[in-house]
Formats: C-alpha cells, structure tokens, sequence
C-alpha cells in the first residue's frame, strides 16, 4: 500500500489535474477531499481534453474507484453535467464514482450570500469564484448545512430547508435580492439527487480495505497552499483546508497513512482574483507568462495574474505539506525569456539592508507591502516543450531547476514541459 497526495504548492492552477492523471495509473483509489465546483482542472489524455470541476481528475484511469470525500461540498448540477461529460467519453462510472454521504451540498442561496458579502466589501473584495464555497462552508461549520445524507430523505430535507430560508429569506430582502421558495428548491433537490443516488455510497470501508491491503491511493488535493483557509493569505483564500494535511480529516484516513506528498508547483507563480501577490509582474515578462502559459481561469476565464517564481512562498508550503518533492509544471511557458528571476525572500518599503524576512511573519496585508528581493538567470531561449529527458533540456534550464531546489528545500522529481500527459521528465 502506497499514499501518495498531489497537492498546489501555489495558488492554484498549478496543473495538479496533470499530474493526478499522470500519476494515477496505479491507482486503484484517487480521492479527493476538499473544495467543491470552484476548483477547476484540466486533463488532456487520448480521450480529449476534460475540464473538470468536482470530479476526481483519475476518472479516465479505469483500474481506480473514484472517491468524492466528507471534506469536499457538492454542487449537484456540477456532478450531474461531469458524470454525463464523462460518460459520453466512454468511461464507465457505475462501480468507480463514490460520493460519500456525509458530503454537503450547495444550495442556491449560497452564491446568493455570497454575493450578499462581494458586494458589500466593494473595492475590498475576495474575488471569489461566486460558487457559493464561503456560505456552504460556513453553514457546514455552524450546524446549518445539508448533507447528502439529508437528500435521501423528503421529510428531513423540506424541514432543513424550511429553516434554512427562514435564516437567509429576511436577508436577501434586506438587499434586495428575491427570497427563494421552498418547494421549487426541494424538487430540484430530489430531481437532482435521484439522478446522483446511484452514487451515493460510504467510501470509508472501501478505503481502509485499500489502506490495509496492498493498493495505492491518490489524493488529490484542490486549489493552492496559499488559498488554504488556515495557512493561506486570509481572507483571500478560500474556504476548506487545501494541504496535504486536509486530505485525514476530508476522508478519513489516518496522517501517518501518507508517506509521499508531491508538490506541485508552477515554474513562475500565477493567482487568480484579489489579494497579495509580491512577485506580480504589470510587465511586457508578465504579458509573455501569460500569453505563453495560456493563463486564463478555468472555471471563470478571467486573466490570471503572472509572476516570478517566488521561492520563499514554496519553501514555506514545502514545509507545511511535509512535501517529499516537487513537480514543477509549465517550464516550457519560459522559454522565450531572456533573463528569469526568482523571488529568494522580501525586503520592506524603507528596509533595504537587513536580513530577509517571510511570507511566514504576517498577514495578507503585510504580505501586499512585501518586495521580492530577486536572483537574476539566464533564460535558455530555445523550445524546451515536449522533451521527456532531463539532459535534452538546456544547461540554463538545468541550472534553474537546479536553484529552486536550492532555495525551496526539497528535489524536483517530475517536470513538465506541455500539457500533454507524457509532457514530463522524470528525474
Ligand atoms: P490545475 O487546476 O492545478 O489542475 O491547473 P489548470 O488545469 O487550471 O491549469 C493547467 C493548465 O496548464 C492546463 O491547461 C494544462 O493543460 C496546462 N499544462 C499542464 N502542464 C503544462 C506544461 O508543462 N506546459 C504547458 N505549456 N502547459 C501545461
């Protein structure tokens, strides 16, 4: 028995969904145990190309049982378009998908409050996805929220759900949203669920079977260290606990049941919506990072923001996952350049000497006054896309490969050089 976790060393999009694919094959469990619809990954294998939200990215390996865990909150129509994207793709689900009961579920007036809380922050808003996680999350922590357990039974679900509009209906009113009404909430809610029960089934037994025998398990971990709710730059973040750690309590699997967390982190830095981002580039090098590494959301489209590599953001999230190494993803995204820099700790407005200081020491609002002090390299200016073998790469790429790992701490096992599933060297 192996546990390996696949965990966003970043802030997200850091083509974790590659590298779950990739790694996956052996897998006869990939699981995934936080976040919901608002995660966003892309896999490209010889069935096509599949962007997907909830569902586990190890679907397409048809040797592994597929588990949405108890951490994970549930956007039926997500899971009902996914499961039919899927299906059409030839992939047999009937005996892979398990959803675990104790999942909640998103209910429309989620994104309602959530967009109750955008407008209100006006210019400081979080730039959520508007997929209702905040709500969902916060209603699951202060006892108001439904799980699918909820949903297998008329009676329970129109009783929580008489409550639960009874709690936002005076609140959307008061800001002139319209109030929902029950029973056209309830009946897509059992339409929804009667279509997904098939599915609905405890994986708990299925995984201490695969824990006490001899079969590896995936887990595959959502958004970014940085958006980690806890250990992210709060508040903008997102709502669940995304590191390696998260994946015990979001399926219950014992921690020291984990023993390779791979990292995987993108060979500059990209973060979508708001918040501090010290190695953010409003250059022509910013322009070329996201016009080569086609850096527009996923599930939003919006233009993701670009930057340096920023080394001291990773050896933190190195250290908080426990990461055992690191796949860096998207080189070939810096093949044009001439000089690549990486971020090797900050200096603050007025502190230029000194020793450096950390992402570890403050906030999201010290963060936003952070400069990156930069080590500058040679760019190799040759196409490094597709190659599989490390010595092909140019000695300048060699040698930055080399120097994050100097900084951040831990070895880069795997780098991917295209999107394609075979886009990758293994060292
Ligand atoms: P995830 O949410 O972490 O899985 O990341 P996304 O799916 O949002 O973003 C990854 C994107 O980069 C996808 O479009 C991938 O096909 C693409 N991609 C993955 N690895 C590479 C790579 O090494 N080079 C390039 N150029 N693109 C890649």
């Amino acid at each position: 028995m192996s546990v390996t976790a696949v965990v966003g060393m970043q802030w997200g999009d850091e083509a974790k969904g590659k590298f779950v694919d990739y790694l996956g094959s052996s897998a006869r469990i990939i699981a995934r145990y936080n976040g919901g619809d608002n995660a966003g990954h892309t896999v490209i294998n010889p069935l096509g190309t599949f962007k997907l939200r909830l569902m586990p990215s190890g679907i397409f390996n048809p040797g592994a049982t597929c588990v949405i865990g108890p951490g994970v909150v549930i956007n039926l129509a997500t899971i009902l378009d996914e499961i039919r994207l899927v299906q059409q793709a030839g992939v047999e689900l009937e005996t892979r998908l398990w959803l675990s009961p104790r999942c909640h579920v998103v209910m429309p007036y989620h994104p309602m409050v959530e967009s109750i809380y955008e407008t209100a922050k006006g210019q400081s808003r979080t730039g959520t996805t508007g997929r209702g996680m905040g709500p969902v999350y916060a209603d699951k922590v202060s006892y108001n929220g439904i799980r699918l357990f909820d949903l297998a039974d008329e009676t329970v679900l129109a009783e929580k759900l008489r409550v639960q509009l009874a709690i936002k209906n005076p609140l959307f009113k008061a800001f002139g949203l319209p109030p929902l009404e029950l029973q056209p909430v309830l009946q897509e809610k059992l339409a929804q669920y009667a279509q997904i029960a098939a599915y609905v089934r405890d994986p708990f037994g299925r995984i201490q079977e695969a824990l006490t025998g001899d079969e590896d398990i995936l887990l595959e971990g959502a958004q970014g260290s940085l958006l980690d709710n806890d250990w992210g730059t709060y508040p903008f973040s997102t709502a669940s606990t995304t590191l390696a750690g998260g994946a015990s309590a979001g399926l219950g699997i014992a921690p020291h049941t984990i023993q390779r967390v791979v990292g995987v982190a993108k060979a500059y830095t990209s973060r979508v919506g708001a918040g501090p981002m010290p190695s953010e580039l409003f250059d022509e090098d910013g322009e070329t990072l996201r016009r080569e590494g086609q850096e527009y959301g996923t599930v939003t489209g919006r233009p993701r923001r670009c930057g340096w590599f920023d080394a001291d953001l990773l050896r933190f999230t190195a250290q908080i996952n426990g990461a055992t190494e690191l796949a860096l993803t998207k080189l070939d995204v810096l093949d044009s350049l001439a000089t690549i820099k990486i971020g090797a700790g900050y200096r603050m407005e007025g502190d230029e000497t000194g020793s450096l200081r950390h992402y570890r020491e403050g906030d999201a609002l010290w963060l936003g006054d952070a400069r990156p002090e930069y080590l500058e390299m040679p760019g190799w200016q040759q196409p490094t896309r597709g190659l599989r073998d490390f010595n092909a790469l140019p000695a300048a790429a060699r040698a930055y490969i080399s120097r994050i790992e100097e900084l951040v701490g831990v070895s880069i096992s795997m780098v991917a050089t295209g999107p394609d599933r075979e886009d990758v060297i293994r060292r």
